[in-house]
């Protein structure tokens, strides 16, 4: 692989400071759409991963007990900057994920909404109270932050993931630890060193760089009270056992295959733009991106017509470019992804548009491959039964709205799912009918906004609480219930019988 010759070392970050280990090893960080190392990420062993817990737990009792009035001074702040130099953050994310920096723009932006909402905790945070629940009794409700949480990471949104968490995580008065994927760590750096401007206190947020050690140390050590994970199913069923083994509070959001239904009475056209948008937007690496088109009926000809034409016009590049999909993340990875096209051709597919072949407006040694279009795919091949997360959108041909529901329901994965029709009664029907968490009527990416919350069903995600929205604060905090009476001469004296309300 082509080396710069400045090569940096990408850090920790504890106390408001950078900071590499000496012990810990390093893994190569790449810039997707030139194949040049641009940095090398620290990776933590155990005991640089406990100094950064450690550093986390310092931290807590003094955020825990500091008023709502400075945490959201401090959050608004935050906001503030980050609004104003999102462009940066932005610029990075391209340059170590690969996606155009409006598209990276789009992700903070998604990331951004998630503080606003923190930024109203403390009505977020109000409990309940009832005067008088028994005589001169009154009874109120509060919720208290639970200590140092952990946040780790995916590589496909370096920003906004992250973002679902820390800022209700903060809000709510805990300390956190992100743990960002390995193949792009610089983006959790710009933040910290953007709280640490906004004046958030020592400790409050830290980054911890690292691998498999990281995230067991984080795992494991009794400091850590909550972990919040997003990534594939199976490290998120691993993080999500071994979490809840030692006590912790889990939310796993893992992997996805996300089905669009098109329905006869479909806008064809509408429902070919969005496919063509949510397949091939961030070089398919999203969670809730469309994989499998589900044509019902006697459109598929025509549907299939109408995305190739507008698949046939994405401009692949360099994303700091005038390109409409960059490449994808690693070299590993896009030859992953190619080789499940490679598999469907075996298998019998059709393949429309070969992204195999793409001439990409970028360097030589990018990780280039252009969106795929295949058709007439079965659901015994892998191109149909594997996460690919990449550029490829799948068409399987059925007769009825039924076999398109059942073919959804039969999956492993329930994280999106969007339906195209002009048929209201069609829509409310499949909404009520599909097990899927987040669900698109003429909406291709259905993702919640902040003030509601994020989360699949069956193994796109381990635990009982999505992400942001209330469920995010019920996840960051725990409730108390008090129950009191103030002297008063007339108390009943010695009962020993079972509170009784009277
Ligand atoms: P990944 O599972 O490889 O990595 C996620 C995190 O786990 C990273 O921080 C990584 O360092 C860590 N990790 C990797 N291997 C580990 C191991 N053996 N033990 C412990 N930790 C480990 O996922 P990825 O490739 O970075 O991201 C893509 C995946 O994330 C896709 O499956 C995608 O669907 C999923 N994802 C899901 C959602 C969602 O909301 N459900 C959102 C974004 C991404």
């Amino acid at each position: 692989m082509p080396e710069v010759e400045e090569i940096r070392t990408i850090p920790h970050w504890v106390d408001n400071k950078p900071f590499v280990g000496a012990g810990g090893t390093t893994s190569p960080v790449t810039n997707p759409a030139s194949g040049v190392i641009t940095g090398h990420v620290a990776l933590a062993n155990v005991e640089e991963s406990r100094q950064v817990i450690n550093a986390a737990a310092a931290a807590f009792p003094a955020w825990r007990d500091a008023s709502l009035a400075k945490r959201t001074t401090i959050l608004f702040k935050f906001r503030e900057l980050l609004n104003e130099r999102k462009l940066e953050l932005a610029e990075i994310i391209t340059s170590e994920h690969g996606k155009v920096v409006s598209d990276a723009l789009g992700e903070v932006s998604r990331g951004q909404e998630v503080v606003e909402f923190a930024c109203g905790i403390a009505h977020l945070l109000k409990g309940g109270t009832t005067e008088n629940a028994s005589t001169n009794v009154d009874v109120h409700s509060v919720r208290q932050p639970l200590g140092p949480v952990a946040i780790i990471s995916p590589f496909n949104f370096p920003a906004m993931v992250p973002m679902w968490f820390f800022p209700i995580a903060i809000a709510a008065g805990n300390t956190v630890v992100l743990k960002p994927s390995e193949k792009n760590p610089s983006a959790a750096i710009w933040v910290a060193e953007l709280w640490a401007e906004a004046g958030l206190p020592a400790g409050v947020f830290n980054v911890l760089q690292g691998d498999k050690t990281a995230v067991d140390e984080l795992l494991t050590n009794p400091a850590v009270k909550a972990v919040s994970f997003v990534g594939s199913t199976p490290i998120a069923e691993y993080v999500y056992a071994t979490g809840t083994a030692h006590g912790k509070r889990v939310q796993a959001l893992g992997g996805a295959k996300n089905h669009a239904i098109v329905l006869p009475d479909a806008d064809l056209d509408l429902a070919a733009d969005a496919m063509v948008n949510a397949g091939f937007g961030s070089a398919g690496e999203r969670c809730m991106a469309i994989s499998v088109i589900v044509a019902v009926g006697n459109i598929a000809d025509e549907l299939v017509q109408k995305i190739k034409e507008r698949t046939l016009t994405l401009k692949t590049g360099d994303g700091t470019r005038d390109s409409d999909m960059g490449p994808l993340v690693t070299k590993a990875h896009r030859d992953k992804v190619a080789s499940y096209v490679d598999a469907g051709e075996r298998d019998g597919v059709t393949i429309v548009v070969d992204g195999r072949t793409v001439q990409p407006d970028g360097e030589a040694n990018g990780f280039w491959l252009g969106p795929t279009l295949i058709d007439n795919v079965t659901t015994d091949m892998s191109v149909y039964t594997d996460e690919i997360f990449g550029p490829v959108l799948s068409v399987l041909r059925v007769d009825s709205y039924e076999e398109a529901l059942d073919l959804i329901n039969a999956g492993p994965f329930g994280n999106g799912t969007a339906i195209f029709t002009n048929d209201g009664g069609a829509a409310r029907r499949f909404q009520n009918e599909v097990e899927v968490g987040m669900i698109g009527i003429n909406v291709p990416i259905p993702v919640p906004t902040a003030y509601y919350s994020f989360g699949g069903w069956k193994s796109s995600l381990f635990g009982d609480t999505h992400a942001h929205g209330i469920e995010g604060v019920h996840f960051f905090t725990r409730g108390k219930v008090v129950t009191s009476r103030w002297l008063d001469p007339s108390h009943g004296g010695i009962n020993l019988g079972f509170p009784q309300n009277n």
